[in-house]
């Protein structure tokens, strides 16, 4: 819905495509990077076999980052506005979406330690007001809810509370000491995470940014044309496909009725999505040859999300 300044802009989804370079083995299998970011907002498939004739064709978003681009920059350019609200109280999202190997975890580990860099500095500029920074993270895989900070492998309950809203039960909360603390329990959590960084004050203003290293996206694809496997698929890929709908209807800014209670996911983050929350896509995109498919998917979920 385009249009004005900077205040319609904050009230939209921001979503960013950021495509990965060729990999070493793509390269040695000489695969050609299929994908090209021709300006900031627009990424152009153009087939480099000439016997595949294919229109070139160009997808538009907030903005896309090339593959020279460091994680540093799709986060100061990309991220950082959405992901530091929460020093203001307001709930962010944060979401690498794309198929498997397209860079979610690269990305996702790497934004999320620039915003808690950020969050430290921030702090240290504004003595005057007290905060506390918890981290959490938790996987959710068959729409089973884990705590990647526990020793025990024990699936973890959601709670719906009349002030808490959703929680998740006995989720272990880490105060953070400092960043270095924060890059320790990264290590620890690996792949999939999510965190929540809350901040607050006798008085106190709470606010969380949840980073999501999404399932790969090709799940969900799978999810809807695996036939007799459907069934599984679909509850392999709930929370996936959930985050989806709710995505869809958020950006049409319609009232309708968002089904956030559908799956796990979107139930814990309601908070953080729609309302007054700030949200940022991160499309991942592979250039390769064999992911042809896989990546105009994820754009195309991109697109359905603006
Ligand atoms: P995913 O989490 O989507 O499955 P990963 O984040 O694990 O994918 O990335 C797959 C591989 O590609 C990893 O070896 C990672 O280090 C590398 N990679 C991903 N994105 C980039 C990038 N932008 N620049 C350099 N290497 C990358
Ligand atoms: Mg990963």
């Amino acid at each position: 819905n385009g249009g004005g300044g900077g205040a319609a802009k904050l009230d939209r989804i921001q979503v960013l495509v950021r495509l990965r370079p060729l990999s070493e083995k793509e390269i040695a299998r000489g695969e050609p990077a299929e994908w090209e970011c021709i300006n900031d907002t627009t990424v152009m498939f153009r087939s480099t076999f000439p016997d595949r004739p294919t229109a070139p064709t160009a997808y538009t978003f907030d903005r896309v980052f090339h593959s020279d681009c460091s994680t540093k920059e799709v986060y100061e350019e990309g991220v950082k506005e959405v992901a530091l609200s929460v020093v203001s109280g307001i709930n962010s999202s944060i979401f690498a979406y794309g198929q498997t190997s397209s860079g979610k975890t690269y990305t996702m580990t790497g934004v999320t330690e620039h915003t808690v860099a950020d969050i430290y500095d921030y702090i240290n500029k504004h003595e005057e007001r007290a905060f506390v920074l918890k981290f959490s993270a938790i996987e959710i895989y068959n729409e089973v809810v884990r705590d990647l900070l526990s020793a025990e492998n024990t699936p973890l309950r959601l709670w719906d509370d009349a002030e808490k809203g959703t929680y998740v039960e006995n989720l272990t909360e880490v105060v953070l000491r400092d960043w270095n603390h924060l890059k320790g329990l990264i290590s620890t959590v690996e792949s999939s995470a999510r965190e929540f960084l809350g901040k607050d004050k006798s008085t106190t203003l709470v606010a969380s940014a949840n980073f999501v290293d999404l399932a790969g996206s090709e799940r969900a694809s799978q999810a809807m044309s695996a036939g007799t496997r459907l069934k599984e698929g679909c509850h392999i890929n709930k929370s996936l496909l959930a985050l989806g709908t709710v995505i869809r209807k958020l950006s049409m800014g319609s009232n309708a009725h968002i089904p956030y209670r559908d799956s796990k996911l979107t139930r814990i983050l309601q908070p953080s999505l729609g309302g007054n929350a700030r949200t940022a896509i991160i499309c991942t995109l592979s250039p390769a040859t064999s992911h042809i498919e896989q990546s105009r998917n994820t754009l195309l979920f991109g697109s359905c999300a603006k």
